[in-house]
């Protein structure tokens, strides 16, 4: 079986740019016009990605398993 992939998805519309993310997980988020932006859109299980979708104030960023879709962050 392939190793898991996940998928970092952020909500433009819902991201305020607080670059809260940025700061706590540079390798996996950038600021792009004052929005975030994953660095890479597929990444391996890791979890500083799941933290950050947990404390965005503005729930703008999802974490999925990339092949099946499930959402493994943040939960509600
Ligand atoms: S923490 Fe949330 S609101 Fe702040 S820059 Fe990141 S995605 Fe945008």
């Amino acid at each position: 079986m392939a190793e898991e992939q996940w998928r970092i998805e952020v909500d433009r519309g819902a991201c305020v740019g607080t670059g809260l993310c940025v700061g706590t997980a540079f390798r996996h988020m950038r600021l792009d016009g004052g929005r975030a932006r994953p660095v890479d859109e597929i990444v391996r299980p890791d979890q500083a990605v799941t933290d950050v979708a947990e404390s965005c104030p503005m729930e703008a960023i999802t974490v999925r398993n990339a092949a099946t879709g499930e959402v493994l962050a943040p939960e509600w």
